[in-house]
């Protein structure tokens, strides 16, 4: 017999949501979490942005958990009470050259059920004034959300469906006995240990190291991590425009371009931009506001350097290096690798917010035997 049926290592989004939807099907569930709070690393680092689903290549788990999962997050919102509102997304060219990729871009979102408005410079011009542009691509299903109040609501759906959260306890080996996976940490300074049938790893940066300490789990099924920094920038002052704001993506989306978000309160920021670290690092430098400014003003010629503060940066769990081809999300079922019980996430970078109810929905249908497709 296992202490718990599923435990769930880390409280991030994606965590929270899979553990929601298992404790909300009356699963039995423990999340375990290293930090003093849930969503300290990526799930409260991002852009707060709920994607519509237009950059990932059709087919791909990106393309479809993004779609699934905006929907499912626009009514778990409403059910919820948590803040957000569709305030819409314009991707603009700025220059004629960029109008093919622009083009591409509407007819791959297309293949994803996307429907974009297409924009000529006049039409960009009469709805926002402040952008420069030769056209444009509207997107009427983009969003943003109150991230720290999602987490809230999926912490609120597991304790109503009897689970419970612990904090400040880091798993750190992981050996399977038997039917059960045996866990051994450090929990708020003391050694701890317990059992579980299930284990989900969920713990997004850190999820290759958590699967390094699981004994018997094969090296070349963990794959590479490459941890990519995006920094944010505050703007100073009122808002020139009443949506999002998007450049065209980076070569590979390796980014989605240095864009103009607001949070619910009007606040207007931009980011995040793309580097790659060798060790962990959630400093904004100020030394980097004229590239932000650059970036910015291309699309926004009015843009004042001086009113940009650093805000903050995140991380992102990539699976891709500098200039390769972009990856798409990993969800690894241990059953295939000798180890039935073990489900693991790789690559959760963005849209994982938007993502998280969808991939939660493939993790239950996984522990309760049903098809992955
Ligand atoms: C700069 C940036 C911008 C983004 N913008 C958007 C956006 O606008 N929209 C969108 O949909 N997505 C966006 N994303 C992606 C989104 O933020 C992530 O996909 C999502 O937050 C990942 O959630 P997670 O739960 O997998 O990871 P995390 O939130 O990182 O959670 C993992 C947790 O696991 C814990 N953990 C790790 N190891 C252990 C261990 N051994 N024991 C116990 N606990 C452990 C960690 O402490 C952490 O809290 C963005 C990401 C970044 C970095």
């Amino acid at each position: 017999m296992a202490d718990v049926e599923i435990v769930v290592v880390g409280a991030g989004a994606v965590g929270l949501a899979i553990a929601a939807e298992l404790a909300g099907a009356g699963h039995e569930v423990l999340v375990l979490e290293q930090e003093a709070w849930a969503g300290q690393h990526a799930s409260s680092r991002n852009s707060e942005v709920i994607h519509a689903g237009i950059y990932y290549p059709p087919g791909s788990l990106k393309a479809a958990a993004c779609r699934r999962g905006r929907d499912l997050l626009y009514t778990w919102c409403a059910e919820h009470q948590v803040a957000h509102r569709a305030v819409g997304k314009l991707l603009v060219a700025v220059t004629a050259d960029e109008v093919p990729a622009l083009r591409r871009l509407q007819a791959g979102a297309a293949g994803n059920g996307v429907v974009l408005e297409y924009l000529d410079a006049r039409q960009l011009q009469a709805r926002e004034p402040a952008v420069r542009g030769v056209a444009a691509m509207h997107s009427p299903l983009t969003g943003i959300i109150d991230s720290h109040g999602l987490l809230q609501s999926f912490e609120a759906q597991v304790q109503q469906g009897g689970g419970a959260v612990q904090l400040q306890t880091r798993v750190e080996q992981v050996e399977r006995k038997g039917q059960t996976f045996q866990l051994v940490g450090q929990s708020a300074g003391q050694a701890f240990a317990l059992s579980c049938r299930w284990l989900i790893n969920s713990a997004g940066i850190f999820a290759q190291q958590l699967a390094q300490s699981v004994k018997g789990l094969p090296a070349a099924s963990i794959p590479r991590v490459y941890w990519c920094q995006g920094r944010y920038f505050a703007y100073q002052g009122q808002s020139p425009f009443s949506q999002l704001i998007y450049p065209m993506p980076e070569t590979n989306t390796a980014g989605l371009g240095v864009h103009a978000t607001l949070d619910l309160a009007g606040q207007l920021r931009f980011g995040p931009d793309v580097r790659y670290l060798d060790q962990l690092d959630y400093q904004v430098d100020e030394q980097c506001r004229s590239d932000f400014a650059r970036a910015i003003q291309r699309y926004w010629p009015d843009c004042q350097p001086e009113r940009l503060t650093p805000a903050y940066a995140g991380v992102r769990a990539k699976l891709s290096g500098p200039g390769e081809p972009v990856a798409d999300f990993q969800l690894q079922d241990g059953r295939a690798l000798g180890l039935p019980g073990l489900i693991s996430l790789y690559g959760i970078e963005s849209p994982g917010l938007t993502a998280s109810l969808a991939l939660a929905e493939r993790v239950r249908e996984l522990v309760q035997g049903q098809s992955l497709s």
